[in-house]
């Protein structure tokens, strides 16, 4: 069945279309791993031809196998490849309304997407068709990184993030003279579709773009303008010092006179 719809749909329904986010690639994702943590009434999105852009690169050979039955949703999301930037939320600031306030009206099938987040069947015995199943998953993946935005300026979240920075999770910086210093998340924005996630280098202090196509999908709203900024004032035995050495072009050796 078509994908391309099903994204239509939900563009439509945010009413926005700039950047394309995760979902794409994650439900494609899922579909590989089969229906794993689903619901019941979740179960069966997965049929859709293999291929297209997806395949090869090789690189990573991402997630575990899918270990069912005690992989939780949040477990699951934060292994599949192009998510490495997300920390795991602990289910108790999800579970807090007082986190969650405002994004009820900012997400579709919020109250869906939140159960299917924390691996909670719903009751009520709903079914739904394969497209709106496929619209709670867009829809969950976009609350967690709205809740994902707010929970890593939290101390806990700085702390999860710090493990994941130490770690090099969030990729080096590219320049040279950077040294391969270790970069950290930023958004351009805070307010979700509008621009793609990018990494923020403590040494140059530039922004560049993820590496890797799959993260370079990933709404830049999931980890906010604030993050980076906030995590080198929390940790500030982090900060770098600026690069010593700048780079200077030269033609046979000399260097380029302004005017040139
Ligand atoms: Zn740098």
């Amino acid at each position: 069945m078509d994908r391309k719809r099903i994204k239509d749909a939900l563009e439509k329904h945010l009413e926005k279309s700039s950047p394309s986010t995760s979902r794409g690639v994650a439900a494609k994702e899922r579909e590989r791993l089969g229906p794993g943590k689903l619901p019941a009434s979740l179960g069966k999105a997965g049929k859709v031809s293999d291929g297209e852009e997806f395949e090869s690169d090789s690189e990573d050979s991402d997630v575990s196998g899918s270990e069912g039955e005690d992989t939780s949703w949040i477990a699951w999301f934060c292994s599949l490849r192009g998510n490495e930037f997300f920390c795991e939320i602990d289910d108790d600031y999800i579970q807090d309304d007082f986190n969650l306030c405002g994004l009820s009206n900012q997400v579709p099938y919020y109250d869906y997407a939140l159960d299917l987040i924390l691996d909670i069947e719903s009751s009520n015995g709903d079914v739904f068709t394969e497209e709106q199943n496929e619209l709670i998953e867009s829809s969950a993946e976009m609350l967690y990184g709205l809740i994902h935005a707010r929970y890593i300026l939290t101390s806990k979240g700085l702390a999860a993030m710090l493990e994941k920075f130490k770690n090099y999770d969030f990729g080096r910086c590219p320049r040279v003279y950077c040294c391969g210093q270790p970069c950290l998340p930023a958004g351009q924005s805070d307010i979700p579709r509008s621009s793609t996630v990018k990494i923020y280098c403590p040494k140059c202090e530039e922004l560049h773009y993820p590496r890797s196509k799959y993260q370079g999908n990933i709404d830049g709203a999931y980890f906010g303008t604030t993050f980076p900024h906030l995590f080198l004032m929390t940790y500030p035995h982090l900060k770098p010092q600026k690069p010593s050495q700048q780079y200077t072009p030269r033609v046979f050796g000399f260097k380029l006179h302004k005017k040139s």
